[in-house]
């Protein structure tokens, strides 16, 4: 029987990052996996392919609504070619999974391809692709089994109309109507890819606005662009049932003052989030414990209750994110090899890659008067950017929290072009705990967005913002 130092079962952006750790902290280390990439859902599909949809619909749209007013003439029709779509994203998946081989093979680490179970706290099983079982002894194991996605309890996810992100990533056809029930992340980035390429869309949503975590300013602000690109929103709408008959999918939901309303299309994307995966994985063999929303429950050293078991990503508590994932990777390989890591998760961004993009760190204006804290707002207009202007990409704006008295930077929120890209400067800054004076002081290149960020804390910082 071989025996590692440590298993990590699953090849996600949590587990093959800990993989990488670990070896490079010197230790034996194996990664399970049971799909023949690695490289999790974030490679497969989610960040990767979802992205590369983004963008090809993206240059799509730009085409065909902005390249005649750039001086861009096209003769005849722009069309889109799905297939070609989903081939040259399914490309760059391709190339980003076989990276992670390279990386596994680069640092010694060995990989299993198929499921992996727990016998006990230290011996692992692997149900081989081949049909061959194999048992494997890990004095540690990191647990990375991440997620799938959710759904509600009366709806059949047929995967063929009635379907998740993973089928949107796939269709054959651009919808004529797309029903998008959820809008968070998932549900804006696919169902604005779509409407890109032509689909109505609908989007039903129980909450009273749009991405319902985020400082409700980004919400707003975010609606209000994609309502532009004639999306159509549904706001506290409670959806009951989900119905496909032959190639139409017809769903009823419950408005605001109870009346009932019925939305026909043809395809539905169902997006209410994702739960944590652990089928198959026999945890109960190694007496790990669940909390009580089905995760692995682990303390603050992301241990679980079985000391040489440790849990990371998607599977544990916190926001389903590839580089929460990563960062919870590195910290329990660190711990592994005697060091003291620390995460700050009120520092990990969040983004939506919608256009205009959103993104966002540290607390929302909602959370800071929730819990008494005195603050200023600093906020800048996109559109006052000659940069923005230039690229005509002048939807958004840039806020700065700062706390009152201190001028900490307490929250940095914002929405507009590579706000994704902008926003680890927020980051940076919250991490050395600037204030909004220190990033108001510090030069940024003109003309860019960036400028932005420095006008936010200008104003943040005794309203001293220039171009406004
Ligand atoms: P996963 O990536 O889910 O990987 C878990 C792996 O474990 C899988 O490969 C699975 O096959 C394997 N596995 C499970 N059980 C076993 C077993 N018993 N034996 C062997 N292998 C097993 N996040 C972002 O930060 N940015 C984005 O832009 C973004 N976009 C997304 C878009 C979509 C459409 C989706 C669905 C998600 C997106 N996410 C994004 C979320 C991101 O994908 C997850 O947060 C991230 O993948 C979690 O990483 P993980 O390592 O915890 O788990
Ligand atoms: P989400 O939690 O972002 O959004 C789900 C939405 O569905 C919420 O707005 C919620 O209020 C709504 N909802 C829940 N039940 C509903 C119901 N019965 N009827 C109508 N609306 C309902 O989840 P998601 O969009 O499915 O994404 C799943 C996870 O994947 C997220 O946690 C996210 O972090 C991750 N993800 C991240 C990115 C990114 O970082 N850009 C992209 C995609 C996915």
């Amino acid at each position: 029987m071989t025996e590692y130092d440590v298993a990590v079962i699953g090849s996600g952006p949590g587990g093959y990052v800990a993989a990488i750790r670990c070896a490079q902290l010197g230790m034996k280390t194996a990664i399970i996996e049971k799909y023949s990439t690695l490289g999790g859902t974030c490679l497969n599909v989610g960040c990767i392919p979802s992205k590369a949809m983004l963008d090809s619909s993206h240059h799509y749209e730009d085409a065909v609504k902005h390249f005649q007013e750039h001086g861009i003439d096209i003769p005849g029709e722009i069309k889109v070619n799905l297939k070609q779509m989903i081939t040259r994203k399914q490309g760059v998946v391709d190339m980003t999974t076989k990276g992670i081989q390279f990386l596994m093979d680069k640092n010694k680490i060995d990989v299993y391809e198929g499921v992996g179970s727990f016998k006990d706290a230290t011996h692992i099983d692997i149900a081989k692709s081949d049909g061959k079982n194999e048992t494997i002894l890990a004095k540690n194991t990191i647990i990375a089994t991440g997620s799938k996605p959710s759904t509600l309890p009366f709806i059949t996810l047929d995967k063929e109309r009635v379907i998740t992100s993973t089928e949107a990533l796939e269709l054959k056809e651009i919808p004529k109507h797309m029903i998008v029930i959820g809008g968070g992340v998932i549900g804006l980035e696919l169902g604005q890819v779509y409407k890109r390429l032509g689909s109505e869309v609908s989007v039903i949503e129980y909450m009273d606005r749009i991405i319902p975590t985020m400082d409700a300013g980004l919400s707003k602000e975010l609606m209000k662009a994609m309502k532009k690109q004639k999306v159509k929103f549904n706001l506290s709408h409670k959806v009951k049932s989900v119905e496909r008959k032959g190639k139409e999918v017809i769903v009823k939901a419950d408005d605001k003052k109870g009346n009932e309303v019925t939305f026909t299309g043809d395809y539905c994307l169902v997006s209410v989030g994702r739960r944590p995966y652990t089928d198959g994985l026999n945890v109960e063999a190694a007496g790990v414990q669940m909390d009580d929303r089905g995760k692995i429950a682990v303390n603050d050293h992301l241990q679980t209750n079985v000391p040489n078991i440790y849990a990371i990503g998607d599977v544990i508590r916190g926001a389903m994110l590839a580089h929460k994932a990563e960062e919870e990777g590195t910290m329990v390989a660190e711990i592994l090899a005697g060091q003291k890591p620390h995460i700050d998760y009120n520092l990990i961004p969040g983004v939506v890659y919608t256009w205009p993009e959103v993104a966002a760190v540290g607390k929302t204006e909602e959370q800071l008067k929730e819990a008494g804290i005195a603050y200023k707002v600093g906020q800048f207009p996109m559109r006052a950017l000659g940069r923005a202007r230039a690229s005509m990409d002048v939807d958004g704006f840039v806020k700065i929290l700062a706390d009152a008295s201190t001028d900490e930077v307490l929250g940095v929120h914002m929405i507009g072009a590579r706000c994704a890209d902008l926003i680890s400067e927020g980051v940076t800054a919250m991490e050395f705990r600037a204030s909004a004076e220190d990033i108001a002081r510090m030069s940024h290149a003109h003309p860019t967005y960036s400028e932005a960020v420095k006008e936010a804390a200008l104003a943040a910082t005794d309203d001293r913002a220039l171009h406004v």
